[in-house]
């Protein structure tokens, strides 16, 4: 073991016992341990044991933890503190601003343990309520976890999605031939893993071009590798120019859309078409969107030409599930009615954070009341625009909602969620959501699994069983268009607009400029085959309106 591999470990530990809030005295002098041991001219492994401990700053004591790592490789003192950390916060340690002590705020009192956990609570500016964190500390940490993140190599849709189309740009402009994206990012994949393309330009002349640009390529049969300072896996297919649309289509669908596609029309991809439909009409069989190119499933439906019409973002009539600045918010409820006026939009639902979510300033009744007389005051001014009177309410522990009757009765709509104790069981989490889902008072299940992409799984949940509750007690579940979230999974829409269950793409927007977020939910609800019918957002006011006096006959 080296010098420096022995201080890091000091160092470690110090920042583990800040951490912890162990005692801090012992941290500090595991720190300036590591400090004096970096700058050591002498290897520790080339001093007498006796030696080591009388080094200027050293010390019996840390003297015997040096030996010990000497000859084990090992600082037990050290293992003791990882296994009881949560893996999440050796990851935050690497994100500038963020020191152990704000690290031991985060962790403790907000109960956040992954870096993309953080961010969101960024998002939502859940930072600022704590000590030693102001809105700039919170800007910094939220722009080194972006910084962070992206040199991961892994993106979601919305982190890519400029990139993607800018640099197809780039490449067409300076090289003149075409490309075309294909592959996950052509189905609109809510994660990116690596950019796709196909094109007609050499193989040869492409990764001149690339390694005069800096990227290093590995070179297969038929496809090459590259990746830059931008940290994105890009692929490129070659073909020529006249099998470009063959190659496009062969490079879209999923395994198991191609797999499927391949048994059915095993002679169907050698034809030369200069348009991706062709290859389908060639074959007799509906236009398949490549969002649509998942499940083998779809084949069927294309040749029984029952493609679903699915929801554009421009059939979005309505914003549900929205905070203003009476939570945690960024904009005043007026900002953010004007703001989806100017939009187009046709009402806005308000739904601020409950009051057991304290972190979010979430509201108790006086305020309810308060918040309630503003919107009818509103309403009057911005008519025939319509603000709707809605909370998110946590679903608390054991499955309640987070008022009494009486408040509950003054929503015009509820939305439930989870927001505490997410570490749950498959069977906690199912007792929770159900018992929310058959409150009378629930309209919507908000987020149903807490997942957040990239950063966090969701808590288990059976969705058949969860979607046969929402049909049964006619709860709408959301689509949370945040791109972080995208919950629920897309994969269960068809399940559940089969039986009868709506489907809400909701921004869950903390200010204005969120807004913008529901073309993701868009992009995924595609990808389910969700039609406007089937959404609730997509309601026009008299829809909406319709739809919440229905929802009132379940209060009685
Ligand atoms: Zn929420
Ligand atoms: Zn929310």
């Amino acid at each position: 073991m080296d010098n420096y591999a022995i201080a890091d470990n000091f160092l470690l530990l110090a920042k583990l016992i800040d951490i912890h809030g162990d005692n801090g005295f012992k941290a500090k002098s595991y720190a300036s341990a590591a400090f004096i041991i970096e700058k050591l001219p002498a290897q520790l492994s080339t001093l007498q044991a006796d030696k080591i401990s009388e080094l200027r700053g050293i010390g019996a004591s840390i003297g015997k933890k040096i030996i010990e790592q000497l000859h084990s490789g090992r600082l037990q003192e050290l293992d003791t503190y990882i296994i009881k950390t949560p893996v999440g916060l050796f990851e935050m340690l690497k994100i500038k601003g963020l020191g152990p002590k704000k690290i031991a705020t985060v962790w403790k009192e907000l109960e956040i343990e992954s870096i993309g956990e953080l961010l969101y609570a960024c998002n939502e500016n859940r930072l600022m309520l704590y000590k030693g964190f102001g809105g700039k500390t919170q800007q910094n940490i939220k722009t080194s976890i972006e910084f962070y993140l992206n040199n991961q190599g892994h993106y979601l849709f919305s982190q890519i999605e400029v990139f993607a189309n800018a640099f197809t740009k780039r490449l067409e402009s300076e090289l003149n031939y075409t490309f075309l994206l294909t592959g996950d990012f052509r189905r609109q994949a809510e994660v990116i893993h690596k950019l796709e393309w196909v094109t007609d330009i050499d193989q040869q002349s492409l990764v001149t071009y690339l390694t005069a640009n800096e990227y290093t390529i590995e070179e297969k049969e038929g496809l090459i590798e590259a990746k830059g300072s931008e940290n994105v896996a890009m692929h490129f297919y070659f073909t020529e120019a006249v099998h470009l649309y063959v190659k496009l289509f062969e490079t879209t669908g999923s395994h198991e859309f191609m797999h499927a596609w391949h048994e059915a029309y095993p002679n169907s991809i050698n034809s030369n078409v200069t348009k991706e439909e062709q290859v389908f009409l060639n074959n007799q069989v509906a236009f398949v969107p490549p969002y649509l190119r998942e499940q083998a499933s779809i084949i069927n439906i294309a040749r029984a030409n029952a493609i679903p019409q699915v929801v554009n973002v421009c059939d979005i009539r309505g914003i549900i599930h929205t905070h203003s600045n009476w939570s945690d918010g960024s904009n005043t409820i007026e900002e953010m009615a004007r703001g989806a006026m100017d939009k187009g939009f046709e009402y806005l639902v308000i739904s601020d954070h409950s009051k057991s979510a304290f972190y979010a300033n979430g509201l108790y009744p006086d305020r309810i009341k308060a918040q309630h007389q503003l919107i009818r005051e509103l309403n009057e001014e911005l008519a025939p625009f319509k603000i709707f009177r809605s909370i998110e309410s946590d679903i608390l522990n054991d499955g309640s909602l987070d008022y009494d009757d009486m408040v509950l009765s003054s929503f015009d709509l509820v939305i439930a969620s989870v927001h505490s104790n997410l570490k749950m069981n498959e069977e906690k989490a199912m007792a929770r959501l159900l018992a929310a889902i058959a409150n009378p008072y629930t309209t919507i299940l908000g987020h149903m699994t807490g997942r957040l992409l990239l950063s966090r799984n969701g808590y288990p949940v059976d969705y058949t069983t969860i979607i046969e509750a929402c049909a049964k007690h006619k709860v709408v579940i959301e689509l949370n268009a945040h791109p972080r979230r995208l919950d629920m999974n897309w994969r269960h829409i068809e399940q559940a607009t089969s039986k009868g269950v709506l489907i809400s793409i909701d921004p869950d927007a903390h200010q204005v400029d969120a807004f913008k977020d529901i073309r993701y939910g868009v992009l995924a609800a595609q990808k389910g085959g969700l039609t406007s019918q089937q959404n609730l957002s997509s309601f026009t006011l008299k829809q909406f309106e319709y739809f919440l006096l229905k929802q009132q006959a379940k209060r009685r």
